[in-house]
């Protein structure tokens, strides 16, 4: 379903990410490792389309051309990029926003009711109170929350491919297990391809993975199945550099 082939992305005339070769099959799950600095953002957000960055190459997702979309296009394909900075919006209801999102994502209509309990199946994964709908958009919410609220947008969503971006940093092992049940549901329901980015093996204890690879200085430079994780971590990042 994504496919990116020789991957040359750079920002500001520097090279940052270079030959890139890395495919997401449906329902599959696969870790994007590496040390700060090795490129991991800019490959997310390459595949989402930020503009800042200049994409050599291929990127394919379910046979488009995801290089002549934009972001908005691209998230219609059905791809979500968790955010690292994450908007306040007072005055936008909750409720309302997720309403909103759901209509724009979805060709089927669901009744008043239908929605309400959709979205209550979701919360709950989350453990979402009822009230909490009730608020504006993360204002005044901790940075856990509005974690959380980004992971609820996703489960309205119900995107094909799901990117997530250090959303376990700061985050502790509850809510972090929070997240994983979420991701979960949509692997489950969706049969959801999740690209996850993680600095952390904590995640990983409540999720399955199907390749592992490692990203260092723009470049791939192992991938593995989930024990490459634990060898990463027993080993440090450093043992895997090129000498
Ligand atoms: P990671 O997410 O793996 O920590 P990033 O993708 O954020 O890495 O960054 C990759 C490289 O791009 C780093 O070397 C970083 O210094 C560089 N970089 C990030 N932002 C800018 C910028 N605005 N201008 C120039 N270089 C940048
Ligand atoms: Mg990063």
């Amino acid at each position: 379903m994504l496919k990116i082939k020789n991957l040359q992305v750079s920002l500001n005339k520097k090279n940052i990410l270079d030959k890139i070769d890395l495919s997401v099959k449906s329902g599959e799950t696969h870790i994007l490792m590496g040390q700060n600095g090795a490129g991991k953002s800019t490959l997310a957000q390459s595949i989402m389309g930020n503009p800042n960055y200049l994409v050599k190459g291929e990127i394919n997702f379910n046979s488009h051309d995801l290089l002549i979309l934009d972001p908005q296009q691209r998230a219609a394909l059905g791809i979500f990029l968790s955010f690292q900075q994450i908007l306040e919006i007072p005055g936008v209801k909750i409720y309302d926003y997720l309403k909103l999102l759901y209509k724009k994502s979805h060709e089927k209509k669901l009744t008043p009711i239908k929605f309400k309990e959709f979205l209550k199946e979701r919360m709950e994964i989350l453990n979402f109170n009822e009230d909490f709908i009730k608020r504006s958009l993360n204002h005044g919410f901790s940075g856990g929350e509005k974690k959380k609220m980004e992971i609820l947008q996703m489960l309205i969503l119900e995107p094909k491919l799901i990117i997530l971006d250090e959303i376990d940093s700061g985050l502790d092992v509850d809510a972090i297990e929070v997240v994983a049940k979420a991701v979960n549901f949509l692997k489950k329901e969706k049969q959801s391809s999740v690209l996850l980015i993680t600095h952390y093996s904590r995640i990983l204890k409540f999720l399955e993975i199907d390749f592992v690879h490692l990203l260092s200085s723009g470049k791939i430079i192992k991938e593995g199945d989930a024990s490459l994780v634990t060898d990463i971590e027993n080993k440090g990042f450093a043992s895997f550099l090129k000498k």
